[in-house]
């Protein structure tokens, strides 16, 4: 059989491997303390706690593999060794979570997929008995959990593509650099993840293949291509470059967690002063100043210049590590589309006004 065809059959031990990371984060996530924040109300004025203690997880994790690759009882390029493997068996676990999915969310009583699927709540109790559990409910939010396993398989993927640089002698500076910035990203979603809990993601979106696949298979293999392919090609960076790369990264980095920030800490305190002043709010309910005064979504032209920023590092020559901004920006627009639909729809005369008053969707003067 073709050895690449081969290799990407799910093995044993890419199986295992999966199954361990996985079921790591569940006894991990519920066991170590955390913040326990409350989410936003949901559509059926239910709310939800959320556990972040994703930063001492991950923490806790990457000291336990470090102590297994010093005593060699794993290998740092395991990973990197069996990515193709491991796809597929992510690819197959997401398949068959989903059907569980699909037929758990055709027997609830809402015949859908649900938007608040709590191991210990929700997703069980709703499936058995067809009636809702106490929201404030704690347990394993499985958006929340899924997400927070795809951030941090990329991490691991990114780590182990290191070693493997390390280990055939091609550690330049472009790898340094994507591996660098890549980590700084990681760990700042970890630092700041309470806000997921007020993204689109966790209030909007129903448990199903796209957020299953999404999380799972989709960002820790395609935010790592950059790291795949600089191990098989080398580019030579400039010191400018080099400069001209971190200033984008730090910009894309500001205007992100800035507006992302500024909406969060708005949802918990509307009075909250933006940029030293005090808030322009519409209808009590919509925070007009700040990033969010400037276009209705800067926090996607904040993402966008990230991944662009995480990609630049792979020099012009090909279009492969450019995947993951081009992919980010076509998601990123059809989701502003539906983010808009969904806003217009719950928000009604407010949104009319926050429109007129702030025309720009994503990009000041241009989108
Ligand atoms: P947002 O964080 O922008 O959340 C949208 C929600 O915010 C709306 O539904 C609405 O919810 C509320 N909202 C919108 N405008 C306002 C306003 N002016 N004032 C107050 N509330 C407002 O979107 P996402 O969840 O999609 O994105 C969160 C982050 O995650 C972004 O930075 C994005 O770039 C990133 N992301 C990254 C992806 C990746 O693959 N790298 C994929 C998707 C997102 P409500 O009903 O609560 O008011």
């Amino acid at each position: 059989m073709d050895p690449l065809l081969l290799s990407s059959i799910p093995s044993w031990s890419s199986v295992v491997i999966l199954v361990s990371f996985l079921s790591y984060l569940g006894i991990i996530g519920s066991i170590l303390p955390g913040k326990i924040v409350h989410g936003a109300t949901l559509s059926d004025d239910t709310r939800l706690c959320y556990r972040c203690n994703g930063l001492l997880s991950l923490l806790l994790l990457v000291t336990l593999l470090g102590i297994g690759v010093s005593r060699k009882l794993i290998s740092p390029t395991v990973v990197a060794d069996k990515g193709l493997e491991l796809l597929s068996a992510t690819f197959v676990f997401s398949f068959l979570v989903s059907l569980v999915l699909y037929t758990a969310g055709h027997q609830s009583k809402d015949r859908g997929s649900s938007l608040k699927p709590h191991i210990t709540g929700n997703l069980i109790h709703d499936w058995w008995y067809g009636i809702q559990l106490n929201p404030n409910v704690m347990g394993v939010d499985l958006k929340f959990f899924f997400v927070r396993a795809g951030i941090m398989g990329w991490l691991l993927i990114n780590l182990s593509v290191l070693a493997k640089s390390i280990q055939v002698g091609n550690m330049h500076r472009s790898m340094i650099l994507y591996q660098l910035l890549s980590v700084l990203y990681i760990l700042d979603y970890f630092f700041y993840e309470e806000y997921m809990t007020s993204t689109w993601d966790i209030i909007a979106e129903r448990l199903g293949f796209m957020l299953v696949f999404g999380d799972l298979v989709w960002i820790p293999f395609t935010f790592s291509v950059q790291g795949w392919w600089l191990l098989g090609n080398k580019v030579e960076l400039t010191k400018a470059a080099v400069v001209a790369n971190c200033l984008s990264f730090l910009i894309g980095y500001r205007v992100f967690r800035g507006a992302n920030k500024q909406k969060h800490v708005f949802k918990k305190n509307p009075k909250a002063h933006i940029w030293g002043k005090p808030p322009k709010v519409i209808g009590g309910k919509l925070l007009a100043s700040g990033y969010w005064g400037v276009a209705r979504h800067c926090n996607y032209l904040g993402d966008l210049l990230l991944a662009l920023s995480l990609s630049l590092p792979c020099g012009a020559s090909s279009i492969v590590p450019y995947f993951y901004p081009l992919y980010l920006l076509i998601l990123l627009i059809w989701r502003e589309r539906r983010d808009e639909a969904r806003c217009a729809q719950k928000y009604k005369e407010d949104w009319k006004e926050y429109c007129k008053l702030v025309p720009w969707r994503i990009l000041p003067y241009i989108y």
